[in-house]
């Protein structure tokens, strides 16, 4: 795969390491350590900048793999988008490298790992964890908005956690920068809005819907279109089949936001920076955006 190497990391590193822009990585920069865990591509290791001594989560993917399964365009892009972003809620990409068989990308390392295995630890999140994580995504999504990059994919799998309890937003597989509408299918469907469930036009709101879903889920432990058949999924989103069950028990306020937030009508949904104003995120968020139990 022929893309170039990248930079060293310019921050949160020592100066003697930023200074020394020109230098291409490689393998021998970085001891290695645990293994972090395993994705479809590859494996993920913790790892150290030898001359910085910085923690970084060292992604190793194979080539074959990714050729055989045509996504190669689809990480370009990826690394593209991800290491041009700065915001304390998005994983650092530092920069990457490769030999003849394997490419590797340079992360942020998340020290408490997955949301997904927290959700399902907890089952449901409580009011105020889940309002200070939407309120922290709002955030993130603003900003990536604000680049006119689209994340298209957001869901649990996709968020990592910090040291101190900070949401990350890891993948950006099917994010787009963009000035323009788009029609790819992409994502999971739980988490997909109608208008890309049917192939129309969609934009930045897409995120919008899928921060509804988001919210959901923290909420009540399951998407809210979830279906036994691919075909019921779809047409529940479709209809926007949206049902509050009676358990757990989540406040109105909370039912309100996620009212608002899945809307078929792109230009109806909630906009991001009203999410953040909303009763329900003021009276429960975090003001420190971190969730500290
Ligand atoms: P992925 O290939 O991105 O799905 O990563 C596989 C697994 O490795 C994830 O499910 C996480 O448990 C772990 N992982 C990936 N990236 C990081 C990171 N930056 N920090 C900590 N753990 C990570």
């Amino acid at each position: 795969m022929a893309i170039a190497t990248e930079n060293r990391p310019e921050e949160k590193v020592s100066p003697q390491v930023s200074s020394n822009e020109n230098k291409r990585w490689t393998l021998n920069d970085f001891d290695i350590g645990k293994p972090l865990g395993r994705g479809k591509f590859g494996h993920v290791y913790l790892a150290r900048e030898k001359r910085s001594s910085h923690v970084v989560a060292l992604k190793v993917l194979f080539k074959i793999q990714l050729q055989k399964s045509q996504v190669e365009h689809q990480l370009r892009r990826e690394v593209e988008i991800q290491s041009h972003l700065r915001h304390p809620n998005i994983l650092r990409l530092y920069g990457y490298f490769y030999d003849q068989k394997r490419v590797y990308l340079i992360l942020e390392y998340a020290a408490r790992g997955e949301l997904y295995k927290e959700l399902q630890k907890c089952k449901y999140f409580s009011e105020r964890r889940a309002a200070t994580y939407i309120a922290s995504l709002a955030r993130a999504l603003i900003y990536c908005h604000g680049k006119h990059v689209i994340h298209r994919d957001i869901k649990p799998e996709n968020l990592l956690v910090g040291a101190e309890g900070e949401l990350k937003i890891a993948d950006f597989g099917w994010s787009v920068h963009t000035f323009n509408r788009r029609r790819t299918m992409c994502g999971t469907l739980d988490y997909l809005p109608p208008e890309m469930v049917e192939s129309v036009e969609h934009d930045a709101s897409v995120d919008i819907w899928s921060l509804g879903v988001l919210c959901y889920e923290f909420l009540y432990g399951l998407p809210p279109f979830e279906a036994k058949e691919h075909s019921d999924t779809y047409r529940r989103i479709v209809q926007v089949d949206l049902k509050f069950p009676s358990k757990p028990i989540v406040s109105a306020a909370a039912k309100d936001l996620i009212s608002q937030m899945l809307v078929k009508d792109p230009s109806k949904r909630l906009p991001l920076h009203k999410v953040l104003e909303h009763p329900w995120v003021i009276q429960n968020a975090d003001p420190s955006g971190v969730y500290r139990g």
